[in-house]
C-alpha cells in the first residue's frame, strides 16, 4: 500500500542473467527477467517435487485419485465445447462492425520524434509495467546484510 518509496531494482535474472529493472510495485522479489524463466523455472521445481511426491505410496494413491477426477472433469469440458461454435460465429460475424483502432496507431507518429526517442532514452523503464523509473536505484533487495 505504502507507494512512497519511489525506488526501483536493478538485477540479472537469474536463468539468462539478463538486466532487468523492476519498479518498487511490481517487486514482489523477483528473480527472473520478463520473459519465459520464471516459468520454466517454475515448471522445473514443479517437475522434481511431482517425482519426488510420486514416490511415496501416499503421493501414488493421490495420483491416481487426482487423474480419475481429471478424466471426469475433461469428458464435461468436452461435451461444454459441443456448443461454442454457435458462440463463435456471433462473435466474427458482428466483430468487423467495430471501428475503434488500438491506441498503438496513435503512440507510433509520436515515437517517431526524435526529441522523444531520446527523452525515452534518458528515462528508464520497469521491465515489467513500462512505467517510467525515478532516477534513483537501490543496488539490491531491500532486506539485504551489513
Ligand atoms: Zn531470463
Ligand atoms: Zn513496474
Amino acid at each position: 500500500m505504502g507507494a512512497s518509496q519511489q525506488s526501483y531494482r536493478l538485477y540479472s535474472c537469474a536463468r539468462c542473467a539478463v538486466q532487468v529493472r523492476i519498479c518498487s510495485d511490481c517487486d514482489r522479489g523477483n528473480q527472473y527477467c520478463t520473459g519465459d524463466c520464471a516459468q520454466i523455472r517454475r515448471r522445473e521445481s514443479l517437475c522434481r517435487a511431482g517425482v519426488r511426491y510420486q514416490l511415496s505410496f501416499r503421493g501414488a494413491s493421490m495420483h491416481a485419485a487426482r487423474q480419475s477426477v481429471w478424466r471426469e472433469r475433461r469428458t464435461k469440458i468436452v461435451t461444454h465445447q459441443g456448443s461454442v461454435p454457435g458462440i463463435d460465429a456471433a462473435i466474427v460475424v458482428t466483430s468487423p462492425t467495430m471501428t475503434e483502432e488500438p491506441d498503438v496507431e496513435l503512440v507510433a507518429p509520436l515515437l517517431s520524434s526524435p526529441s522523444l526517442r531520446r527523452a525515452m532514452a534518458a528515462v528508464s523503464y520497469c521491465s515489467f509495467c513500462w512505467r517510467p523509473l525515478p532516477a534513483f536505484v537501490r543496488s539490491g533487495p531491500l532486506r539485504s546484510g551489513p
